[in-house]
């Protein structure tokens, strides 16, 4: 998925978990939620956060696009890092929208190994990235995020 469907899924699941999850900074919440959700494309070298930070794309000569990075350990690595010391908001925060990458990613044709690289659990859709219909679910997803914020 392109960066701002990533963007955009991972604030609609931010919005969502506020309802479930006792969060104390809501509007930050969701912010770091739609933030983490473009974190796992650093093993893309044109991808955005890469473009934000090209610190962060060394990952991209070392690791492959749609590898590790793409998998849930970093996503419960980056978890157990926050909340050991006590940043429990942001740890949840982080974890939800790293999530929510990979499951936006998961509905695309390429898809994801969510065990890579001990195992395979390769989950896989129907999307083209960048293609017509990319576009209806980002319109979607806006729209639903919408309906559940008023
Ligand atoms: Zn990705």
């Amino acid at each position: 998925m392109m960066w701002f469907t990533h963007i955009a899924f991972g604030v609609l699941a931010g919005v969502v978990a506020i309802s479930f999850f006792n969060v104390q900074q809501q509007f930050l919440f969701v912010v770091l939620t739609g933030f983490a959700a473009i974190l796992a494309d650093v093993d893309h070298e044109g991808s955005k956060i890469n473009q934000f930070f090209p610190v962060t794309r060394w990952a991209s000569h070392v690791f492959k696009h749609r590898g590790v990075f793409h998998s849930i350990f970093p996503v419960a690595g980056l978890y157990v890092a926050f909340s050991s010391i006590g940043l429990n908001e942001i740890a949840l925060a982080v974890a939800i929208g790293y999530s929510s990458h990979l499951f936006s990613d998961s509905l695309t044709k390429m898809g994801v190994n969510l065990l890579n690289p001990i195992s395979t659990l390769h989950m896989s859709g129907f999307i083209e990235v960048g293609g017509l219909m990319e576009y209806i679910v980002f319109g979607v997803v806006v729209g639903v995020t919408g309906l559940v914020l008023f």
